[in-house]
């Protein structure tokens, strides 16, 4: 996600906060305020001293993902004729390369080191029909726009007889079905249509329009023929960031699971999927855990997976409540807290993010006195059927067994005073997002190249 993003919009936001229609509308609702003092005191109490390994537990690498996406016009000309691009850049850390590419008295970045890091690099992108644009003689936008995230998704990103293929991925984590008992097309209910690795597509019964494995997802629902399909693409860039981690995490699993014991993955963002591909997060939450049953097998302690949010509602309370916290010190989001304090709802509902996230928010202060809102995945196979009980059990912090210490420690290490709130490894592929490559799936070419066998 680019930093930043935020922006005032057109005539500065100031100006229409002081408007008195909204100062009295804003006077009727319930919002984000600054802690009183007394009340600062008393949320920050709340918190413990944030675990520290002796030493710290390091992987030996990390794989850092942005997303990053345009939806602009193809010309100034043709303002509603719009394009989607979609870039996701993974940077692959190795921690003896970090070392030298730091100066432990300065603490300053050797830049042509990182130059070579980011020689590591390569993002993976996807264009899209925006409104007005029929891919291949389709005989709508959302048709193409169907036909072309199937195309993309099937592709290899990888080199010869590798594969890096978001189809089997999607199967994989679906224990190699998927079912659809819509049309995505006439919007039909029709009898449902087994999609396997040797059936990618089908023909609706009753359109006869082509269905394709991908539209599982529902991506398409997002998209109108002439509207503005900007948070269509959003949903795209945020389903593909997570499928591109789950298809990492299976290569490893399949080829050399213990390697996944030396690798940290850090998304930028919360370990969540929203809107119409949200229920692919049971999926992510179920492959994690399954991963984590693989290594305790081998007597290897769970992967490192941390979504990192630099933005967001818990930032925000965060820099609200920063000054008040001492340094070095933790406290896991528990729905009660996030209700008491995050959205100011009297109404908690029985579990937060029940079908979006698949990984529990923390908040840590560092020693050195910056605050990170990070994220770890729930270490469950799925959220259960009663939602309070999956409230009070995923804030358990046992259950997490060494992974809040390795991701202090984690912070802790990449932690850097040039960027604000971002760990070196993120801030790398951040930077890397906005620079134009050729694409592929390099990364995990060198992941499973680079030593990993163990
Ligand atoms: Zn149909």
């Amino acid at each position: 996600m680019p930093y930043n993003r935020e922006t005032a919009g057109k005539g500065g936001h100031s100006d229409f906060v002081r408007n008195p229609d909204v100062q009295l509308f804003l006077s009727n609702c319930d919002y984000m305020r600054p802690p009183s003092d007394d009340e600062a005191k008393a949320i920050a109490s709340q918190f413990t001293n944030a675990p520290k390994g002796e030493p710290p537990i390091l992987p030996n690498f990390i794989v850092a993902s942005d997303a990053s996406k345009s939806d602009a016009p193809i010309n100034d000309k043709l303002p509603c004729t719009q394009l989607g691009f979609i870039k996701v850049s993974h940077v692959l850390v190795s921690m003896e390369k970090y070392a030298e590419l730091i100066d432990p008295k300065s603490r300053f970045v050797d830049p042509f080191k990182a130059a070579d890091m980011h020689r590591n690099a390569q993002p993976i992108t996807y264009v899209l029909p925006g409104s007005n644009i029929k891919y291949r003689n389709s005989k709508t936008v959302r048709d193409g726009f169907r036909l072309a995230v199937f195309d993309q998704f099937n592709a290899n990103r990888r080199d010869n007889t590798n594969r890096m293929v978001l189809t089997e991925t999607l199967l994989a984590l679906n224990n190699n079905k998927i079912k659809i008992n819509k049309c995505p097309s006439c919007r039909e209910s029709i009898e449902e249509l087994e999609f396997l690795t040797s059936s990618l597509v089908h023909k609706c019964p009753k359109c006869s329009v082509d269905i394709y494995i991908t539209d599982w997802l529902r991506l398409h629902e997002g998209i109108s023929d002439f509207g503005d399909n900007a948070s269509a693409m959003t949903r795209m860039m945020n389903a593909v960031e997570h499928l591109l981690l789950g298809s990492f995490i299976l290569e490893l699993l399949n080829s050399t699971p213990s390697a996944l014991n030396k690798i940290a993955f850090v998304v930028d963002g919360p370990l969540a999927l929203f809107g119409e591909p949200a229920k692919l997060h049971q999926r992510l939450m179920f492959l994690i855990h399954e991963v984590n049953n693989k290594l305790a097998q081998l007597a290897l302690e769970p992967v490192l997976v941390m979504g990192l949010q630099k933005t967001g509602n818990v930032m925000d309370h965060a820099n609200l409540l920063e000054r008040f916290l001492p340094n070095g010190v933790i406290r896991v989001i528990d729905d009660m807290y996030r209700h008491t304090y995050i959205t100011g709802s009297d109404s908690p509902s029985d579990n937060f993010g029940s079908e979006t996230y698949y990984g529990q928010d923390f908040l840590f202060k560092t020693e050195r006195g910056r605050i990170f809102n990070f994220a770890l995945p729930y270490p469950f196979a799925d959220k259960g059927a009663n939602g309070a009980d999956f409230a009070n059990e995923k804030v358990q912090l046992e259950r997490y067994g060494s992974l809040i210490e390795r991701a202090c420690d984690l912070i802790r290490h990449f932690e850097f005073d040039l960027y604000d709130n971002a760990i070196v490894p993120v801030a790398l592929a951040h930077r890397h997002a906005s620079i134009s490559l050729v694409p592929g799936g390099k990364v995990l070419d060198l992941l499973t190249r680079a030593g990993l066998s163990s």
